[in-house]
């Protein structure tokens, strides 16, 4: 592994633009759980059934006890290594933006800036009647005491700010395709890179590298590949990068 770092870190110091895409591999070093890898919650739940614009209209009961404890697992979580490498990336202009297809808001936290949520987020939820946005515990407490489904102040219907299965991707779907456009260079960090259409922007930066536990589609077109653990390939990564900064 020691010769890929020290190609990434080259990689990443060539290129002009670096634009970082994650899934949810790179917090399950942070005890999320992701959805394809071994012991995703795929394999456990019906997730796509449960966190899907089907269940949210026309099963609110499954959706805001069953579903609500799916994305509840996902919240109040600490950032690892991988997410802290990434935000020490940034601060050193090697990397210009993170586009997450997670929803823990772990990228945040861990002091990356310029962060692209396509799935959305857990700290917000939206009126569907009137649009007002309100804080997601206060969704969470209404369905706690029964309310379901919770209700806004002019008795519309409260959801997730997330992007469920039936959702438009959010207008930052189309910020993303421009970074990829410019990017010299992707670093892709534990995404099985299987869910539409956020799987297509890699296909649109220049060069990519893939730091994935198992391997992904994209894994023939990549100029670098490492299979193992984000957090550990991160921060030795940053590691390197100080090493020779000395
Ligand atoms: P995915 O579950 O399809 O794939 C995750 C990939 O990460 C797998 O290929 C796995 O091998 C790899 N992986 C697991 N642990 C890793 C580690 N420590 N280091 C490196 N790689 C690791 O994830 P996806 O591509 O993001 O797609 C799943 C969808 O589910 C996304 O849309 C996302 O919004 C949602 N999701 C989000 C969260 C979250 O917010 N943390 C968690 C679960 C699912």
């Amino acid at each position: 592994m020691t010769s890929a770092i020290g190609d990434l870190a080259h990689t990443l110091r060539q290129s002009r633009y670096t634009v970082v895409l994650t899934g949810a591999g790179v917090s399950t070093e942070s005890d999320i759980p992701d959805f394809r890898g071994s012991g995703g919650l795929w394999k456990k739940l019906d997730s796509m059934k449960l966190l899907s614009l089907d269940t949210l209209y026309y099963e609110p009961e499954l959706f805001y006890t069953e579903g609500l404890e799916l994305l509840n697992t996902m919240r109040g979580k600490q950032p690892n290594a991988a997410h802290k490498a990434l935000a020490w990336l940034e601060q050193r202009s090697l990397v210009q933006a993170v586009i997450t297809q997670n929803i823990d808001g772990l990228h945040y936290e861990s002091g990356s800036k310029r962060v692209l949520e396509m799935h959305g987020n857990l700290r917000t939820c939206s009126c569907l009647r009137c649009g007002a946005k309100t804080s997601f515990d206060l969704l969470v407490d209404a369905a706690s005491r029964g309310e379901i489904p919770p209700k806004c102040r002019c008795g519309g219907t409260l959801r997730p700010d997330v992007v469920f299965f039936g959702d438009p991707m959010p207008p930052s779907f189309q910020e993303a395709i421009q970074e990829a456009q410019q990017a010299d260079l992707m670093l892709v960090v534990g995404s099985s890179l299987q869910v539409a259409p956020v799987s297509y922007l890699p296909s649109l930066a220049r060069q990519l590298a893939i730091v994935n536990l198992e391997p992904t589609p994209y894994d023939r077109a990549a100029r670098i590949v490492i299979h193992d653990k984000a957090g550990i390939v991160l921060s030795k990564l940053v590691e390197h990068i100080k090493a020779n900064l000395l």
